[in-house]
């Protein structure tokens, strides 16, 4: 079997990233797992998940740790992830991201391109406030900004200090920074 390709994608919120990161799992056909996204269906599905997620995320907090991690160890570990995967909103924060690293090593993986997508604060609102999600009221999406900067950040340098991080500016239009991505990986745009 070849070896899967992996990929975690960072980025604040409004960067663009689960719509890159769904385009680019389609390409490369591998899974696309979204934290926000598997929380978001949870709650349609009034699962004990959802329940327990659904104020923090009305609330634009990060749900506690404890209801993400059995679950990304899950995903990660399933069959059908033995392709690969890009993952789209984990880690959010730094006890995640060395509980993903200690994943990683058990299943003898290592993520291949870990992709931070800037984009500038101003840009970030403006984006948000037109997407019209539940969890994009304004007040949410302010709170959602600042756990950004103090919780999930901080991710962005616990990569770079392995020396992990590539950066791509997620300020443009969204097919060139689909290019920009698969040149970085190179694939055939
Ligand atoms: P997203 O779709 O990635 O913007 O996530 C939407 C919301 O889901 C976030 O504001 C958080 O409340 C919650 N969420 C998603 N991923 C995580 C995570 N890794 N840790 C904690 N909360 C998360």
């Amino acid at each position: 079997m070849t070896k899967p390709i992996t990929f975690i994608f960072l980025g604040p919120p409004g960067s663009g990233k689960g719509t890159q990161a769904q385009i680019l799992a389609d390409e490369l056909d591998i899974l696309h797992i979204s934290t926000g996204e598997i929380l978001r269906q949870a709650i349609a599905d009034r699962t004990p998940l959802g329940e327990k997620a659904q104020s923090y995320m009305d609330r634009g907090e990060l749900v506690p740790d404890e209801l993400l991690l059995d679950l990304i160890q899950e995903r990660l570990t399933h069959p059908d992830a033995s392709k690969g995967w890009i993952l789209d909103g984990f880690p959010r924060n730094v006890a995640q991201a060395s509980f993903l690293d200690r994943l990683l090593e058990k299943i003898e993986l290592a993520a291949d391109h870990i992709i931070n997508l800037a984009v500038p604060a101003e840009t970030l609102v403006e984006r948000l406030l037109s997407r019209g999600r539940k969890d994009d009221s304004e007040d949410t999406i302010r709170r959602r900004l600042v756990v950004y900067e103090e919780q999930t950040a901080p991710v962005i340098d616990y990569y770079q200090q392995q020396g992990k991080l590539a950066t791509v500016d997620g300020d443009r239009h969204p097919e060139a920074v689909t290019q920009s991505l698969k040149e970085m990986i190179s694939v055939r745009p």
